[in-house]
């Protein structure tokens, strides 16, 4: 007979491991369940650093969320007496008009959160790294700063594991059945039966959650690092991270020399090359390279000495380029999770929680309405 549980997590990446951590502390009976071994290098959740921020550009009405997550961040290095999140501030550079300097401004305005508002001159004294054009003003959000992925995973894990979780790994779910006595989770190896079930299973979310095949797009994510040429500019005490609006030619995002491969840079979404999740990741080109290499000599010549590392990663995609976060409709047993779109491992904290108020809730206190299926729907039909 399956072994039965009151919640089943399929896929523990950032978000998984988070909502099997949340359960678990709950003192739910809760299996999570992942194809490969943590943080591991095919899942969007792996590395040193992502970025956090607090006044977020796309749309105020993500802050709440982040202000929730912020606490939780902090929670997770409580117990587990570890540094997860590190404040450094974060730089939002480019035209007054842009979208990042204008959607920024806008929601601190809206919650009252601090910014300060630096000009080249300002920028070349304090943050000698950056080279601003004469009409280019920087944001600085001082909550702003990184967060370190594979250690917020693997701590999720083992609190998870420590409060009574069951973790699988090297096991991949190949069915979600619904049933009368509850849905069954079907893998190469056994059979799981669980009240509710929570699919967040990254760039592969498509395989079991049909509603999202068409929508959710996996794509090339390229990042590389760089050893400076003044290490002293680059250190994060010198340089915040940043996020820099180039208006036709996209957004480009680094952190400061964190480790030993120095500065990190990438453009957001990359060249939106779509990649099969199935595959291992499409190896770094000429062309990738020669992106970053020129972005880097342009905006951060201080920081751009050797070219000592650089990887494929992936990004999944929504059109709204958002989230999605809801119970499937058909069967609300069964939550989903997407990857939300390159900029979601900053609300982990945050997510894990919503997840495990949908699974044993059916819904939350946490303003998710913008993250639905109808929402998403809406967004895709043509006007
Ligand atoms: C290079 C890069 C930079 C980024 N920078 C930022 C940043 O600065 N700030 C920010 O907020 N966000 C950033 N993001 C986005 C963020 O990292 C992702 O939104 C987040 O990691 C997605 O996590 P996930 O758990 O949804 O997916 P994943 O991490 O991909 O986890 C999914 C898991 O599901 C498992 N799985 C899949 N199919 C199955 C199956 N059938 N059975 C069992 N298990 C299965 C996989 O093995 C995997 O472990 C970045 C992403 C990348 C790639």
């Amino acid at each position: 007979m399956a072994a039965h549980f009151d919640v089943a997590v399929v896929g523990l990446g950032a978000m998984g491991s988070a909502a099997v951590a949340h359960l678990a502390f709950r003192g739910v009976k809760v299996i999570g369940i992942d194809a490969y071994y943590p943080a591991h290098a095919l899942s969007s959740s792996h590395g040193d650093s992502r970025l956090i921020r607090l006044g977020y550009f796309e749309d105020p009405s993500y802050v709440p969320l982040l202000l929730r997550a912020y606490v939780n961040w902090r929670a997770l290095e409580a117990r587990l007496r570890e540094d997860i999140l590190t404040i450094t501030g974060v730089l939002q550079i480019g035209k007054p008009d842009s979208k990042i300097v204008s959607g920024t401004r806008e929601s601190c305005n809206v919650h009252d959160l601090p910014l300060e508002t630096l000009g080249p001159d300002e920028m070349r004294r304090r943050f000698p790294v950056f080279s601003l054009d004469e009409d280019e003003v920087a944001l600085l959000d001082p909550q702003g700063g990184y967060l370190r992925p594979k250690a917020a995973v693997m701590g999720y894990l083992k609190l998870a594991a420590a409060d009574g979780a069951a973790l699988h790994f090297g096991e991949k779910v190949t069915a979600i059945e619904p049933g009368d006595n509850g849905v069954t989770v079907v893998s190469a190896t056994g059979r799981y039966t669980a009240a509710k079930v929570i699919v967040a299973t990254g760039s592969w979310i498509g395989e079991l959650v049909p509603a999202l095949r068409d929508h959710a797009v996996p794509i090339k994510q390229v990042v590389a690092w760089y050893q400076p040429t003044d290490g002293f500019v680059t250190q994060p005490q010198r340089m915040p991270v940043f996020i820099r609006d180039e208006g036709d030619n996209g957004s480009f995002f680094g952190f400061p020399a964190i480790g030993v491969d120095g500065v990190k840079v990438g453009r957001h979404a990359h060249f939106r090359e779509p990649i099969d999740p199935n595959q291992p990741n499409p190896a770094v080109n000429e062309r990738d390279t020669n992106l970053l290499d020129s972005f880097i000599r342009h905006r951060l010549p201080a920081a751009a000495g050797l070219r000592v590392r650089s990887t494929t990663c992936r990004y999944t995609m929504l059109p709204s380029e958002d989230f999605l976060l809801d119970l499937l409709p058909g069967d609300r047993r069964i939550v989903v999770a997407s990857p939300c779109s390159g900029h979601g491992f900053k609300f982990t904290s945050v997510v894990g929680e919503i997840l495990a108020d949908l699974a044993l809730d059916g819904g939350t206190d946490l303003p998710i309405d913008a993250f639905s299926f109808e929402a998403m729907e809406r967004f895709s039909r043509p006007a």
